[in-house]
């Protein structure tokens, strides 16, 4: 094949996987506590998980200060992410989202029919918050913010969200994606659940898919007002997806401190080697809030992306503000170094 599309390199993979670094997953994870909880619970495996349910449910419940009527859980949080696509992108409702950002949420409302209104990022590479603002109107179902953005890694001033929440939600339903929240100093600070708990038209989007290294394991949660879990419920199938080894290492790993320090402490190391790396060979990069690095190349993305993957590494890649990007995973540090070698042959 002539050119690989980034699709095609995920699900291919390089000849020899030396380095992930296109998913942005958690290498460190799950926790040795997760893994025991997974293996015990494959003797009773046989049986619906309903107590474990419950467990996992009362302690974010718990942790977050919210009622179980706030809370719908799923497999990842992709299920909830399609399901508030599907109502609120209803009868050709508008969905509003930054450009670039996750795309799954605004793709999945605009094949079913709904308009989706993508809004360029500011100079900075941040969600144009005020630009957002400006096209809400009577027909907008729902404003996706994913803070820490994917694909850029950027985050928004926590109060200048609030105040955009606040106004915002009183015409349409503000969807907060918080997937990468947990590699923030102060994830509860810049974390949008306190407007839930104030009665707003929010709903806050969380995933063990990240930091708690939980990707293949799939398990996530959206926390809103009562009558946005009824409808949302309507398009998901919630906790009945999720497995019963997924629930008892969930609930063994939930807000389990010294592994996510560990995992946040290791992520971060690796990300200054990739920093280094980068200012070594004359690049630049946006300052990461999440546990990816965006940075500009001088080659076109698809090649750039064939060549890494070639060389056993795979990355991917971004046309955005007329420049080709490179989105880096942060991975263990024997992967960075193979992504650094791929790197200084290439570039
Ligand atoms: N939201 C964002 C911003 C993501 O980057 C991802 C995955 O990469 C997801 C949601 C979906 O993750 P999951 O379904 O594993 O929870």
């Amino acid at each position: 094949k002539e050119h690989l599309t980034d699709a095609d390199v995920i699900l291919q993979g390089p000849p020899v996987m030396k380095a992930r670094l296109s998913a942005n997953e958690n290498p460190f994870g799950p926790s040795p506590a997760a893994k025991k909880a997974m293996t015990e619970a494959m003797e009773s495996c046989y049986q619906y998980p309903f107590m474990k349910s419950r467990e996992l449910i009362n302690k974010i419940a718990q942790y977050e200060g919210i009622q179980q009527s706030n809370l719908l859980m799923d497999a990842g949080s992709s299920p909830l992410l399609h399901a508030a696509a599907m109502f609120y992108g209803k009868n050709g409702a508008e969905i509003i989202t930054g450009d670039p950002s996750y795309n799954d949420l605004a793709g999945t409302a605009a094949n079913l029919g709904s308009k989706v209104i993508k809004v360029p990022l500011t100079a900075d590479y941040k969600l144009d918050l005020d630009a957002m603002e400006a096209k809400v109107t009577a027909s907008t179902g729902l404003v996706y913010i994913c803070n820490p953005n994917n694909p850029t890694a950027t985050i928004v001033d926590t109060a200048k969200l609030k105040g955009f929440c606040e106004r915002v939600s009183k015409k349409a339903v503000v969807f907060i994606d918080e997937a990468y929240i947990d590699y923030l100093p102060d994830p509860q600070a810049a974390s949008m659940m306190s407007l839930v708990k104030a009665g707003q038209n929010v709903i806050v989007a969380r995933t063990f898919s990240k930091l708690y290294g939980f990707a293949g394991l799939r398990c996530g949660y959206v926390v809103a007002q009562p009558d946005t879990i009824k409808n949302l419920s309507g398009y998901a199938t919630g906790m009945m997806s999720l497995a019963a080894t997924t629930v008892a290492a969930a609930a063994a790993a939930y807000q389990e401190k010294e592994f996510l320090t560990d995992a946040l402490k290791k992520t971060m190391a690796s990300k200054q080697f990739l920093y280094d790396l980068l200012k070594k060979e004359g690049y630049t990069y946006i300052p990461s809030s999440a546990n990816f690095v965006m940075f500009p190349i001088n080659m076109d993305g698809q090649r750039f992306s064939q060549e890494m993957n070639n060389r056993g590494v795979s990355i991917r890649t971004w046309k955005f503000s007329g420049k080709d990007w490179c989105r880096v995973s942060i991975g263990r540090m024997d992967e960075m170094q193979a992504f650094a070698d791929a790197f200084k042959q290439i570039s």
